[in-house]
């Protein structure tokens, strides 16, 4: 299981003591936000850093965000598919891409309602050429995040998607027994969010 470190909000300072523990994988959920961290973090480190995109992406930062992210985690509408590839070839860099699928059906929650999952995943691809590897969701906070996390993998078995991004710091472990191959956890290790 990959361990993405979710290190929004915490500045370069509080993130380096964790590059230098040995982690390698982080996410982020602001394109800004990422962009002022970032550059700096990777030429400090010999070892290539991956960083992730985690949160809602917007069309006006699609260029932005090509170029500052390692993985795009929340692709989850056509717009943003077709602005991401379009975005990719222009800049020669295809990036793994995960679709967010809202698996508790929450209005405010980002994401593909999950009977939309496959057909979108299959545009991603066909339409778009968009090299999508894996499924991401976040469960409503709360309810039982179990049945949330075997509908994600249920949906990634369905699609023939290899990674799933699901757990966080407080259900990481059941997210694990049930089948997540990536985790983001950010409290559990940078502590409590200002
Ligand atoms: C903030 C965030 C996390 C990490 O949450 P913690 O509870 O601090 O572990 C994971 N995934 C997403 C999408 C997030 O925005």
């Amino acid at each position: 299981v990959t361990l993405v470190a979710v290190s929004k909000t915490f500045d370069a300072d509080a993130i380096w003591p964790v590059v230098e523990a040995g982690q390698r994988v982080f996410g982020e959920n602001r394109v800004q936000e990422a962009m002022g961290k970032w550059p700096g973090m990777r030429a400090r480190c010999a070892d290539p850093l991956e960083v992730h995109l985690i949160g809602p992406l917007q069309s006006n930062k699609v260029k932005e965000a090509v170029a500052t992210f390692d993985v795009i985690q929340t692709v989850d509408r056509e717009k943003i598919a077709s602005a991401l590839a379009r975005e990719m070839t222009r800049q020669n860099r295809h990036l793994p891409c995960y679709v967010q699928v809202n698996t508790g059906n929450e209005p405010q929650k980002a994401g593909l309602p999950p009977e939309h999952t496959a057909i979108f995943v299959r545009n991603c691809r066909d339409i778009h050429q968009l090299n999508i590897v894996g499924l991401m969701c976040i469960p409503p906070f709360d309810e039982d995040p179990a049945p949330h996390f075997q509908l994600l993998r249920r949906l990634a078995d369905e699609t023939g998607l290899p990674v799933r991004s699901m757990g966080m710091s407080a259900d990481y472990a059941v997210a694990i027994a049930e089948g997540a191959t990536h985790v983001r956890v950010g409290s559990a290790i940078f502590g409590a969010r200002g």
